[in-house]
């Protein structure tokens, strides 16, 4: 080590105080080069940071303390000590056992020909290699910022690669929390099918024996039915000329069983129509006979209650002869009965290359917030449940309407009363 005098080679004085400073470990038997080196350290500084001395006097001394203090960026490492080569097995002991691959090694030896420069750098993992004799304070200096500014970069990539580990532990950690939420609302999705499964199978049974229900009530009922009317109508024919009394009771009678055949042929129908099983035959067909018709018979059975009826002269169209006289009476049966001693007004007219049929009361109205709900299935306004009824019949008129590819509509005002509007088409050959 050549002692030279103190050079000027601070940065800057200021803030050197305020950083810790580099420190360097001396590995060398030679107590000469420890005080050499310290006072040579002690005016260093680099990148505002001064320098401070790590002393050992022995390979076996510093391996106590690189395990203990692994983060030393650099020693300046004498050859021969304990040993002539206790320095080289320093060397392998240091990057092999200990792992330490971030320390700068400048190898600083006093007898060259000991450990021959080309195959020391060659052999071991050293970063540098200077004779004592060429180590001015100026070299040291230079070697130390060489190494200093390697172990800084190392440094500074060992940061990064800690911080992208961390980035991606942290990112696999999200992915498997979000896969583990996936998998979760999978998992419910899965139950949730297999609930809407079963009550699926048991509502297809449920609608089964319905259908079986119905078709027992059509066939069971209508035979007693009719002939409950057709006894009723006789004893009606003898009541005229005995009893009036008995008569006006035998009318009671014959309304209450037409009542109850037309909601079977009503429920019929709607399941029928509900399922597919209704054949929809259209054809030319007059409406005009078929409202008179509802009119006579709604008018008889309300006791003579006042219905208009007014028809443009258009009055053919294309439907089916056998469902839409349902779609009439249904329209008619309802505006008579949700409204009381005020008329009725039923109209037919030509409209947008079809017709239009109109039926008008006076009634209860249906509260805004039932209108939207009207046509479902058993769906009953709010102030309906006074009356009686099923709420399968406007469920029927709109299925019947949809297949003969028409329009409904409803506009009502409760209190004051229904607009019922069906748009039907005319036969083709009268668009
Ligand atoms: P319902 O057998 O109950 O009369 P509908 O299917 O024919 O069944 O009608 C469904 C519901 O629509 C009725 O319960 C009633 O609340 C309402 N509604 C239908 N027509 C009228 C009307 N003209 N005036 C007032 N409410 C009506």
């Amino acid at each position: 080590m050549a002692a030279s005098a103190p050079l000027k080679l601070r940065e800057r004085k200021g803030a050197a105080a305020a950083l810790p400073p580099w420190r360097v470990l001396v590995v060398d038997d030679d107590e000469q080069v420890h005080a050499m080196t310290g006072v040579l350290l002690r005016d260093f500084s680099f990148e505002g940071r001064g320098f401070s001395m790590v002393s050992a006097h022995s390979a076996a001394e510093a391996t106590a303390i690189l395990q203990t203090d692994p983060n030393i960026p650099v020693v300046l490492l004498d050859v021969v000590m304990e040993t002539p080569d206790s320095g080289l097995r320093l060397v392998r002991h240091l990057r092999d056992d200990l792992k330490n691959h971030d320390i700068r090694i400048i190898l600083r030896t006093g007898q060259p020909g000991e450990a021959p420069e080309r195959d020391v750098v060659v052999g071991y993992d050293v970063n540098d290699y200077k004779a004592k004799s060429e180590l001015t304070a100026q070299k040291l200096f230079t070697a130390l910022v060489g190494a200093l500014r390697a172990w800084r970069d190392i440094d500074t990539i060992n940061r990064l690669n800690r911080q992208l580990l961390q980035s991606n532990e942290q990112l696999e950690m999200k992915v498997a929390e979000r896969t583990a939420e996936l998998v979760e609302s999978h998992d419910a999705l899965i139950r949730a099918k297999e609930r809407a499964e079963v009550a699926l199978e048991r509502e297809t049974s449920a609608k089964g024996q319905l259908r079986q229900f119905l078709s027992m009530v059509s066939h069971e009922f209508r035979t007693p039915l009719a002939i409950i009317d057709s006894a009723a109508q006789m004893l009606m024919m003898r009541a005229t000329k005995v009893d009036s009394g008995m008569l006006t009771r035998l009318e009671t009678i014959r309304g209450a069983v037409s009542r109850l055949i037309d909601l079977i042929g009503t429920c019929l129908a709607d399941e029928q129509l509900e399922t597919g099983r209704m054949i929809v035959q259209e054809q030319a067909l007059d409406l005009a006979p078929i409202l008179r018709a509802a009119v006579a018979h709604h008018q008889a059975a309300s006791g003579g209650r006042q219905i208009e009826l007014e028809m443009g002269r258009t009055t053919q169209v294309w439907g089916d002869s056998n469902l839409l006289p349902l779609v009439v009476n249904n329209l008619l049966s309802n505006a008579l009965k949700y409204s009381k001693d005020t008329p009725v007004s039923v109209r037919l007219r030509a409209s947008h290359g079809g017709v239009t049929l109109s039926v008008r009361d006076h009634g209860i109205g249906i509260p805004a917030t039932d209108q939207d709900r009207i046509f479902e299935r058993f769906y009953r306004a709010g102030n309906a449940h006074k009356l009686s009824g099923s709420g399968i019949g406007l469920h029927m008129v709109k299925q019947i309407v949809d297949l003969h590819g028409g329009s409904i509509a409803l506009e009502s005002t409760e209190n004051q009363g229904t607009l019922v509007t069906v748009h039907l088409r005319t036969p083709p050959r009268d668009r």
